[in-house]
């Protein structure tokens, strides 16, 4: 078996870098261990409501440092689609940190007359907001979905309404279906693939969901690594899986 040698590991965030406010067993040495073998690490969230600036901050305050060109977030990636469309207004449905991603990139997150609707996880979602959204879909403005991940995962098990609960609402009444930007789509793969300058076969993606973490990586043409330590508890046949970050596997780390 005569495979690239992995250059890049772009790490889920909650149940595979940390849970909770708690680094998951060993994943700041797998970290030091990959910058020492000059492999950069990347961290890609489906989440929508943090900017670089939150997310750096999160994992570093747990002793897990990622600088802010190190981590992705839907948030930013929906800003990079704004301007790779030439979207200067848009609405948000959203959290803060999603407003926050929009209006560095230069877009107004609250137009009247939106080019695209935006949908994450909006804790403060109201009627008037999703009427808002479907008079723009109706309207011919563009629909993109940070991500269609159903619920958002608390503490001890516990679980929220997540991105995918609104997103599901917007469509059922447009009749209208987004444009997907979180896992299992490439995007978010493919665009730290390209700014760290590998190629796909020399990327591994480490997560702990099959259906958005390891498709993804499939998707984009990378390697997928499962780990034990957040939803999924055993691993289906064919699938590399380890139980947590302190065992990750000789064809990573052989440079
Ligand atoms: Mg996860």
């Amino acid at each position: 078996m005569s495979q690239a040698p992995i250059r890049l590991v772009i790490f889920d965030l909650d149940g595979t870098l940390y849970r909770g406010s708690e680094p998951t067993p060993h994943a700041a040495s797998a970290l030091v261990r990959l910058r020492e073998a000059r492999i950069a690490v990347r961290a890609f969230t489906n989440n929508s409501g943090a900017t670089a600036q939150d997310l750096s901050h999160k994992l570093t305050s747990m002793g897990l440092p990622f600088g802010e060109d190190e981590v992705l977030g839907t948030g930013m990636l929906a800003a990079d689609l704004c301007l790779a469309r030439g979207w200067s207004e848009v609405l948000a449905i959203g959290e803060p940190g999603l407003h926050a991603c929009l209006t560095e990139a230069g877009v107004d997150s609250q137009s009247a007359r939106p080019q695209a609707v935006i949908a994450g996880i909006c804790r403060s979602l109201t009627y008037g907001l999703l009427d808002r959204g479907l008079q723009a879909l109706v309207g011919d403005a563009s629909f993109v979905a940070t991500n269609r991940d159903a619920t958002y995962p608390l503490e001890q098990g516990r679980i929220e309404p997540g991105a995918g609960a609104i997103v599901a609402a917007l469509e059922a009444c447009s009749g209208i279906e987004p444009y997907v930007l979180g896992k299992p789509s490439p995007d978010g793969v493919t665009a730290l693939i390209r700014g760290a300058e590998v190629s796909p076969t020399e990327t591994v993606v480490v997560g702990d969901r099959l259906d958005t973490d390891l498709a993804a990586a499939v998707h984009a043409g990378a390697r997928g690594l499962l780990v034990l330590t957040g939803v999924t508890s055993s691993a289906p046949a064919g699938i590399d899986a380890i139980t947590d970050l302190g065992a990750l596997p000789a064809w990573i780390e052989r440079a």
